[in-house]
């Protein structure tokens, strides 16, 4: 009855995850949620502002398809002041998300058959996207004893005369991991020479802990500049999930395309958005700053607490807001899979996390630190009992 391609894509797994802990907080239980991909905090008030000063200056019809000039022009000021880099105007494009920028690329770039490679524990909007266009999404894996660092021969091995391009996403949903610069310049390198599109989902770029060279733009740049593609995001770095705010950053002949898709789909993004977005990204960049402060406590505390736990392994994540703890060790019996014990947790529990079958890593559990402190010490202290539950003789390895 529905279009072949629906055939192969698969519904978010978190929405299932999502509903059930619903069904939990209608029946009046105190549930703790670590399924959120969203900021806990409120879009900064000066952002606010601006939304509500375009609503009452009737800035509320139709714009241009790729965004306001001003916008466009503040993503350019962002990136040269974040990074050095020359942009133009008219290589950036404004999307209703990074979920948009990555579709508009997929239908913009794969043809049917065509192979794109990304890595994997994974963002599952990745491959499906990938999926949803025809393509073939070839996946290499990384591992937790590596810290899941990207390495570039492992992309390279996997290149074949069908790779049309490689999706790099850093720092990293769900592992928190980055991908080096070294590791992106071999890749681009090697892109290069073969004319492969080079696509790097940045939508975490403003949550990275420490001070680490992580300057993706400029690499990319100077090596593959005419096959480069930047998928951004204002969702996460300014906490404006809701007001859907994303854009591409890619060569003005792509970017044409991309208008063209656009201009026949979604068309211009709400207008409203798009001026509080100017000063999202022109205006103090404090707020920023401060979330990751407070991110960086959170990140500190629920790692230390879970992995006093000798069942639980866990890579400290060097970005984003996720701890993606290995549970492998607290497995067994009744529980089998990463995704049997997400959902005994939620059912003894009440804690919602999301399991790693989701990310394609069975055996992990994601758990997102994006909610108050509180909210992560009592969520802690019951997966602790939980775990400790399963393992009663090694009851004392806890806290
Ligand atoms: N990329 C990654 C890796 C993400 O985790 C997300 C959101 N979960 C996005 C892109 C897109 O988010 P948005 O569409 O809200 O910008």
């Amino acid at each position: 009855m529905f279009a072949q391609r629906l055939a192969q894509v698969s519904a978010s797994a978190t929405l299932k995850v999502a509903a059930e802990a619903e069904r939990l907080r209608r029946a009046g239980f105190s549930v703790v949620d670590f399924s959120a991909g969203e900021p806990d905090f409120p879009t900064p008030e000066h952002v606010k502002a601006a939304g509500k000063a375009a609503i009452d200056a009737n800035f509320t019809r139709y714009t241009a398809a790729p965004g306001i000039p001003e916008l466009r022009e503040g993503i350019c000021a962002r990136y040269k002041a974040q990074y050095g880099v020359d942009i133009t105007p008219a290589e950036v494009l404004m999307t209703v998300g990074g979920k948009q920028a990555l579709f508009n690329t997929a239908l913009a770039l794969f043809d049917p058959g065509d192979e794109v490679i990304t890595h994997a524990p994974y963002w599952p909007t990745i491959p499906e996207q990938v999926k949803l266009v025809g393509a073939v999404p070839v996946i290499v894996p990384t591992k937790s004893e590596d810290g899941f660092a990207l390495h570039a021969k492992d992309i390279l091995a996997a290149i074949t005369s069908k790779t049309k391009a490689i999706i790099l996403n850093s720092p990293a949903n769900p592992t928190g991991a980055l991908v080096d610069e070294a590791t992106v310049g071999a890749i681009a390198d090697a892109a290069a020479t073969r004319g492969i599109w080079l696509i790097v989902d940045l939508c975490y770029e403003q949550l990275i802990y420490e001070p680490v060279p992580h300057n993706l733009p400029k690499v990319l740049f100077e090596r593959h500049r005419d096959r480069t593609v930047i998928a951004g995001s204002a969702s996460k770095s300014y906490a404006m999930t809701g007001w859907r705010c994303g854009w591409t950053i890619a060569p003005k002949e792509l970017t044409a395309a991309f208008n063209v898709i656009q201009g026949q789909s979604t068309s211009n993004i709400c207008s409203i958005t798009q001026k509080a977005a100017v000063a999202a990204v022109t205006g103090s960049q404090d707020a920023v700053t401060a979330m990751l402060d407070e991110y960086r406590k959170r990140r500190d505390n629920i790692h230390a607490w879970l992995t006093a736990h000798s069942g639980i392994r866990c890579v400290k994540p060097k970005g984003a807001f996720y701890l993606f703890p290995d549970i492998s060790g607290l497995l067994g019996g009744a529980l089998k899979t990463s995704t049997d014990f997400a959902q005994a947790l939620l059912e003894k529990e009440h804690v919602v996390v999301t399991p790693g079958e989701a990310f394609d890593a069975p055996g992990y559990l994601r758990i997102s630190y994006a909610t108050s402190m509180e909210q992560l010490r009592e969520g802690a202290d019951r997966i602790l009992r939980f775990a400790e539950s399963l393992q009663p003789a090694k009851a004392g390895a806890a806290r």
